[in-house]
């Protein structure tokens, strides 16, 4: 489990969930897809349908689940929660399906993990509002067509590419989520300050947003981490929270100066260290931090390729330059830059 990146228990979904912004005009970044999302909204409400159905694909905690509850709540629709481990068989969604209400918003997260014999059965779906059971087996087996009620599918995955073309192209609308600014996310920690009353000053804000990986849920985490140091410790100076007081905090969970937590880093010190700066497989990178390649690829890779710390190539990952800075390792091309 990762430290900053996944909800810890209830009470932290709880808070996670207080936090989520409503509306589209709350929702901090990603301008270009929320003005996409907000022309789709109101062309379905000006012609009275349902919206399209909408593709949302970027690592985790970048607010995927917000904006589908962002979809539901702006088109007054009911929204619908589900994944794609807990559709195992087709008739698991059929179920799912067959019980929507008329209009309803489905939100399928991690949608490249549910069953192959659902997901043929999701394209007619989509498609026609129709699905047909199959009843019996063998010779006898006979299928029986089923209408549905109207509803839109808002799909979520890390990894757009491990879907079917023929389940992609059902979309109406596909977006790709993109790692936050550290300006944004400095608007997250500011307005998730607020709603939590925490005082802090705009330097605190900011190294909160430094550190959080390009994450508004690590940005939220982060924050709730520094009001706990600040509710046991207190804070150093009587004029208020200094950095100081952040940093021992984020000091305390293991998030380094850049942000980077834990498992970044052991995935960075492997492939420097161990295999000598790459190039090296996903599947062995895996093996070697001892995390499952998913997670590696989608969480812990995507965000080192963002900051230009590892690179890929046909043949395997390397380490760049800037890691072996990071590190402290000297660069085998040379002088430690
Ligand atoms: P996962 O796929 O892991 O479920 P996700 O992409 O669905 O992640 P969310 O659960 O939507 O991420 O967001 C995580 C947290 O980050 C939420 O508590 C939400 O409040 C906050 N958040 C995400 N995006 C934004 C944003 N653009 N503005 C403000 N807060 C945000």
């Amino acid at each position: 489990a990762r430290d900053a990146a996944e909800p810890a228990d209830e009470t932290e979904l709880a808070i996670e969930g207080a936090l989520r912004p409503m509306s589209l005009a709350e929702f901090v970044g990603q301008q270009k897809v929320r003005g996409q999302l907000q022309l789709l909204l109101d062309a379905a409400r000006i012609q009275e349908r349902a919206p399209d159905h909408i593709l949302l694909s970027g690592p985790p905690g970048l607010g995927k689940t917000t904006l589908a509850m962002i979809v539901a709540h702006e088109s007054g629709r009911p929204l619908r929660l589900s994944s794609g481990p807990a559709i195992q068989h087709a008739g698991d969604l059929a179920a799912l399906l067959s019980s929507l209400t008329p209009g309803e918003v489905l939100f399928i997260d991690e949608i490249h993990r549910m069953a192959r014999s659902a997901e043929e059965m999701l394209y007619l779906a989509m498609e026609d509002f129709r699905i047909d059971i199959m009843v019996g087996k063998g010779a006898g087996a006979t299928s029986i067509p089923l209408d549905l009620s109207p509803f839109t599918l808002v799909g979520a995955t890390t990894r757009s590419g491990l879907l079917p073309n023929p389940l992609r192209d059902r979309f109406g609308f596909t977006a790709h989520l993109e790692y936050y600014e550290p300006e944004e996310l400095e608007r997250v920690v500011e307005r998730s300050a607020a709603m939590l009353n925490v005082d802090l000053p705009r330097s605190a804000r900011a190294e909160i947003a430094r550190r959080s990986r390009g994450t508004p849920r690590i940005a939220n985490r982060l924050l709730r981490r520094v009001r706990d140091y600040i509710v046991v410790h207190g804070s150093a100076s009587s004029s208020g929270v200094d950095l100081g007081t952040v940093r021992a905090a984020l000091e305390l969970y293991d998030v380094d100066d850049i942000g980077l937590d834990r498992l970044d880093r052991a995935v960075l010190d492997a492939l420097v260290r161990r295999f000598r700066g790459g190039p090296v497989g996903l599947g062995t990178l895996s093996v070697a931090v001892g995390e499952e390649s998913d997670t590696i690829e989608s969480v812990v890779e995507s965000y080192l390729v963002r900051i230009g710390f590892i690179g890929r190539t046909p043949r395997g990952r390397i380490a760049m330059p800037e890691a072996y800075a990071h590190l402290g390792v000297p660069h085998p091309d040379g002088a430690l830059r």
